[in-house]
């Protein structure tokens, strides 16, 4: 299962909406299963945009680095397909990590809408969906990220 807090939830979906017709993408950052926070990452795929992801390494550690600002570690990646169910497609399966969650929000004609999450297989031969659980953000005020309350408070 994946959790999802409302904040990165809208994150998602917003950036989906700002970037329809192309598809957008970005990186789950959070901890045990948990998103935090959704990043948005230039989609570095310069033809075929409307139908395609691609993350650049250097996005790929700046994601890594904010991360490991608030604590927490890179869970996966999220991007939107534009006009197209919330299903991976042959290019997603094929540029797929083991180990990572991959969400998938649809935005059909310009509003998000059906929102899926997948992980690899251990032998990469296909995805297998996962549950995805909305929860609220923390209620902490407190931005910093520099003592991350301990879990129910
Ligand atoms: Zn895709």
């Amino acid at each position: 299962m994946l959790t999802l807090t409302a904040g990165a939830d809208r994150g998602i979906r917003r950036h989906g909406r700002e970037t329809y017709p192309y598809e957008c993408c970005g990186a789950l950052i959070g901890a045990a299963g948990r998103v935090v926070e959704a990043l948005a990452l230039p989609n570095a795929a310069e033809e075929q945009a409307r139908r395609r992801f691609r993350i650049r390494p250097v996005d790929y550690l700046a994601a890594e680095r904010r991360a490991s600002e608030i604590g927490g570690g890179l869970l996966g990646f999220y991007h939107s397909h534009p006009d197209h169910p919330a299903r991976p497609s042959r290019y997603d399966l094929e540029h797929a990590w083991p180990g990572f969650a991959y969400v998938i929000v649809a935005v059909d004609g310009g509003d998000p809408a059906a929102l899926t999450a997948w992980r690899l297989r251990e032998d990469r031969s296909a995805f297998e969906e996962e549950t995805v659980a909305m929860a609220p953000d923390s209620g902490d005020k407190d931005q910093t990220g520099e003592t991350p309350c301990p879990p129910g408070f």
